[in-house]
Formats: structure tokens, sequence, C-alpha cells
């Protein structure tokens, strides 16, 4: 198929990768013309100097882009894909999106004979290059098929949500998931700690018991226990706005969220501190600080 992919950032530069040796004819626009450069060198993929030359003669475009605003701005800027691109065509969009603002991109390609399909996805930098994502989609379910095997370029999961927004729904709740659990998981290490238990036999039995989560066995000991922050695959910047919007969509539909909002509280705080381009866990510095202890390897601050 004939292709238009925007943004080769962290995820979409793999993505593109995986769609052009897939065998489709990527064309890719990115505001950094070394990350086109650098996706340019896979064969079937091609410069396009804008979002309007990506999206010519394309029967499907993607965009993979921050969040809400610079999809808006591709969408509708001068030049966008609102008036690029050709009726009959199809627009997917992998960025994690507000469901509102998705809904409503949704109805104006609508009108314009174009099917819009909001397909973010989960996994990381490692799943994307690895091309094993999970995908999720939202939109018309026969579009969806229609799209299903270039999707399956770079997803291992596909999961059809519902109509348009779901798919944005779901992962926002995916990573309000992630980042509630990083937060309990930080909260309770630090009393465990300040309790009198190394970090490392602590983190080890819960890590192995009823009380695991992915903070404890795979984020942490990668990154908190280790002061490693640097140079993540995925930063604080786009991790707190996933959560803000996710308790933009609670006050929408009128659910409390006392642990979202929580949540919400450090990931902003972080933000204050100028910790957004680490990576999404170093807000439980934040409660390290509330504790007095470091949730660092053989480095742990106790009575
Ligand atoms: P990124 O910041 O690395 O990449 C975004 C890219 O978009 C950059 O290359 C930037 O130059 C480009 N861009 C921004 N505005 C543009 C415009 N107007 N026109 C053309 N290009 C533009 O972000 P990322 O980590 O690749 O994430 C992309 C999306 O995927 C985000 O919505 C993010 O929340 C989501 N996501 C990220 C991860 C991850 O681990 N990094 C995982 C799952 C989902």
């Amino acid at each position: 198929m004939q292709v238009g992919f925007i943004g080769l950032g962290h995820m979409g530069q793999h993505m593109a990768r995986h769609v052009a040796e897939a065998g489709h004819n990527v064309a890719a626009f990115d505001l950094r013309a070394e990350a086109v450069a650098q996706l340019t060198k896979t064969p079937n993929a091609r410069r396009a100097s804008s979002v309007a030359e990506a999206a010519s003669g394309a029967e499907i475009v993607f965009t993979s882009l921050p969040g809400p605003p610079e999809v808006e701005s591709v969408v509708s800027g001068p030049d966008g894909l609102m008036e690029s691109m050709q009726s009959g065509t199809v627009y997917v969009d992998l960025s994690s999106n507000s469901p509102t603002t998705v809904r409503k991109l949704h109805a104006a390609f609508a009108d314009r004979g174009i099917s819009m399909l909001d397909a973010p996805v989960a996994g990381g930098v490692i799943g994307a290059e690895a091309g094993t994502l999970s995908v999720m989609v939202g939109g018309d379910q026969a579009t969806f098929e229609r799209v299903r095997p270039v999707l399956a370029a770079f997803g291992a999961r596909l999961f059809y949500c519902g109509p348009s927004g779901n798919g944005a729904i779901t992962k926002l709740c995916n990573n309000l998931s992630s980042q509630a659990q990083i937060a309990a998981a930080g909260e309770i290490l630090s009393l465990g700690v300040k309790a009198g238990v190394d970090l490392e036999i602590l983190a080890s039995a819960i890590g192995q018991s009823t009380g695991t989560c992915r903070a404890i066995v795979d984020t942490f000991p990668k990154q908190l226990f280790r002061r490693h922050f640097e140079d993540p695959g995925f930063t604080s910047i786009l991790s707190a706005k996933d959560t803000h919007l996710a308790i933009e969509m609670a006050h929408e539909f009128g659910v409390p969220m006392p642990i979202g909002e929580i949540v919400e509280r450090d990931k902003q705080e972080a933000l204050r501190r100028g910790w957004g381009p680490l990576s999404p866990d170093v807000f439980v510095r934040l409660q390290e600080e509330r504790a007095g202890v470091t949730l660092e390897y053989a480095k742990q601050t106790t009575p």
C-alpha cells in the first residue's frame, strides 16, 4: 500500500521502518530532518518534505506525535491532513491522544469521506523496535479490518476497542494503571526500607509474591534502584501528559479518581522540578523525600 507516516520519534521511527520492511511504500515526514534521513535508509521508505507531501497519493496516513496539540496542528493546520488527504483513504493516529480530540477529528474527517482510527500503542521503544507492540484501536470496525495487515507490521497484539475514541480511552487507562502502580510500589518500598529491610531483599520478596507488579520486577531494577533516569525511551513529559489526559477524561465522565489525582499531583511536581526529560518513574523521588529514604541499591538511608 501507499503509506504516509508523520512523526519519526522514539516510536514512529521503528513503526515506520516495520511498515516499509513489510513491503509498503512509505513517504515519511518529521520536523527533524535527521529522523527522516535515518528512516530513508530503509528500502521502500522515502522522504516527504511536508505533511501534504506525505499524504499525497497515500491510501493510509499514520501520525505518531507527542499529543493533542501536535496532532491538531498536523491535521488541521495549513496544508494539513484534513486538506491534503483524499476521500476514501484512512487516517490512523498512533499517538496517545485525548478521546475528545480524537472524536472531534473523526467527525471532521468523516465529513470529507475519510475514515479515522485512533490506534495508540503500548510496549515502549523495545516493543516498537521489535515490532511487538500492543495496538488499541477505536473507530469503524470494517476500517480496522482493512488496515489490520499494516498494523500487524509493528503490532503483535491488536485490540479492537469499539467506536472512535475507545482506543485512546483504553490507552489512557493502561498508562494510568502503570503510573499508579509505580506510585504505589514506590510508597510501599519506602515504608519497608525505612522500617529496616534491605531494598534488594524487600523488592525480591515482594516481586515474587502476591504484591508484585511490573514496577518492582522490571522498571525499578533498571531505573530507580540504579538512579538511571537519563536517556529514556519514554519521558516524564509524555507520561505526565497521559496522566493529565486520563484525569481530564475522569472529570469529563464524572468519575472520582482519588488515586489518579495523587499520581497527577506528583507527576506535575516532577515537571516543575525540571525532571521532564527523565524516565517516568523519577517522580518516586518525591516519595523518597517525604519518607526520608533513598531506594537505591546498596545505598539506602535507613534510621
Ligand atoms: P517523540 O517525542 O520521541 O517523537 C515525536 C516526533 O514527532 C518527533 O520526532 C518530533 O520531531 C515529531 N513532531 C512533533 N511535531 C511535529 C509536527 N508538527 N510535524 C511533524 N513531526 C512532528 O515521542 P515518542 O516517544 O515517539 O511518542 C510518540 C507518541 O507515542 C506519543 O503520543 C507518546 O505518548 C506515545 N507513546 C510513546 C511510547 C514510548 O515509550 N516512547 C510508548 C507508547 C506510546
